[in-house]
């Protein structure tokens, strides 16, 4: 395709007025891949770097690509037919090696998409910006994807802008727990030894997540640059509540979660089979200074497995309603709020009937967002401490406390034996 040659206007271009309205409706960004094409990146100066290429060439031959194609050639020129690149990206589309590729009608339709999200984006009023906070770390060795791209993606789905946090690389995650060593220590030992390493782990890593908070996120709040989060979560169960924990109650909160079936971080429309949450009190003794909640959403957690020094407490246990238990369970927002409702529900219910409780013990089987669900839904001012298990070598042992001043690793089980965590 000739670059900017030939057609209508002044000199055989396409028209100043043409030109415009393309830079406009792509917003001045590549079409291709987004980049920003009204400022170098080296200078920082203000450069007209974008090139409008022809779709459907307007000449003829091998020097115009795609001309071949029936649109005719009168209206080859115009915005429709153009498309706004980076240049490296023009000459690719156009290079004889790679044209097969780049077909008008893949064409239109990547024009298309950026147009109509430019439109979409731009048209949400700052009222709809959200901060954007991903904390990624290993879950018995393996993490997921969790670029910039994906987190937009599925809050520019709920009608939102994101904000990155400053400070960070492009790629770099908000929260990233992937350096913290001693992760893998936790799989091949036995109960006991997985169990202070998971403490060990757990502590490291809570400190990561309070540094996070308190010297990017916290300070944002603060000025009221930060009015509303978006939080993304795949990391250990424990660490997942202690983020939920650590975010501000007063600031508007979305949780969203990677969904196994699509591998999507979107939240879906609410179909399928209504899902509810119910709190049963499964062992009904008096409530002393301990108890345990038994959370069964993901997967069932067996009365069996339950540590034997927490079999004589007083147990609730939450479960859904209306659906099996699931790993894919929160499949759209409005499950996963309802389970948050539950939540507070029960917490509400402690500070009312069991006023003597210290400590909760909470073993549960829940989805990413669920777990910081937990977090967020639990206030230490008022509720007794979070013990949060996990399933180590075989047993549920305690990993993290929640709640305690400054969040600390689980040193004590219950009689106040240090390590005993089963
Ligand atoms: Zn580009």
């Amino acid at each position: 395709m000739s670059r900017q040659s030939g057609g209508r206007g002044e000199g055989g271009r396409p028209s100043d007025l043409v030109r415009r309205e393309v830079w406009v409706r792509s917003a001045g960004r590549c079409a291709l891949c987004n980049t920003y094409l009204l400022e170098g990146s080296l200078s920082g100066r203000v450069l007209h770097l974008g090139e409008l290429a022809h779709i459907v060439g307007r000449g003829s031959g091998v020097r115009s690509p795609r001309s071949e194609h029936s649109l005719d050639p009168a209206r080859r020129d115009d915005a429709d037919n153009l498309i706004l690149l980076c240049a490296d990206q023009h000459r690719e589309i156009d290079a004889a090696g790679a044209v097969d590729l780049f077909t008008v009608e893949k064409l239109g339709r990547i024009k298309q998409e950026h147009e109509d999200r430019v439109r979409h984006v731009t048209g949400l009023g700052p009222d709809r910006a959200t901060t954007v906070v991903r904390m990624v770390g290993p879950v018995h060795g393996n993490d997921v994807e969790l670029s910039q791209q994906t987190a937009a993606a599925a809050v520019i789905a709920r009608d939102r802008y994101p904000l990155f946090l400053e400070s960070y690389t492009r790629h770099g995650l908000e929260i990233d727990l992937r350096g913290v060593p001693g992760e893998a220590l936790t799989l091949p030992c036995t109960a006991s030894r997985a169990a202070s390493a998971g403490r060990v782990y757990c502590r490291m890593a809570a400190q990561m997540i309070d540094g996070v908070i308190e010297g990017q996120l916290r300070p944002g709040i603060m000025r009221d640059s930060v009015r509303h989060v978006s939080v993304f979560g795949f990391a250990r169960l424990p660490l997942l509540v202690h983020l939920g924990s650590r975010l501000d109650d007063t600031v508007p909160t979305d949780i969203y979660q990677r969904h196994r079936q699509d591998e999507s971080w979107v939240w879906r429309e609410e179909d399928g089979p209504h899902a509810g949450f119910v709190t049963l009190l499964d062992r009904d003794v008096p409530a002393g200074s301990e108890a345990v909640l038994v959370v069964n959403v993901s997967g069932a957690i067996g009365m069996q497995e339950v540590p034997a020094a927490l079999a004589g407490l007083r147990r609730w246990e939450i479960r859904p309603v209306g659906v099996p238990t699931d790993p894919d369970i929160m499949r759209d927002s409005g499950r996963l709020e309802r389970f948050a409702a539950e939540l507070r529900g029960f917490f509400a219910g402690l500070e009312a009937d069991a006023k003597t409780l210290e400590r909760l013990h909470v073993l549960a089987a829940l989805p990413v967002s669920a777990a910081i669900a937990l977090g967020r839904a639990h206030h230490p001012q008022v509720h007794p401490q979070l013990v949060v298990y996990e399933r180590l070598a075989g047993r549920y042992v305690a990993t993290l406390e929640v709640g305690a001043a400054g969040g600390t690793a689980a040193g004590t089980a219950p009689g106040g034996s240090p390590g005993r965590g089963a």
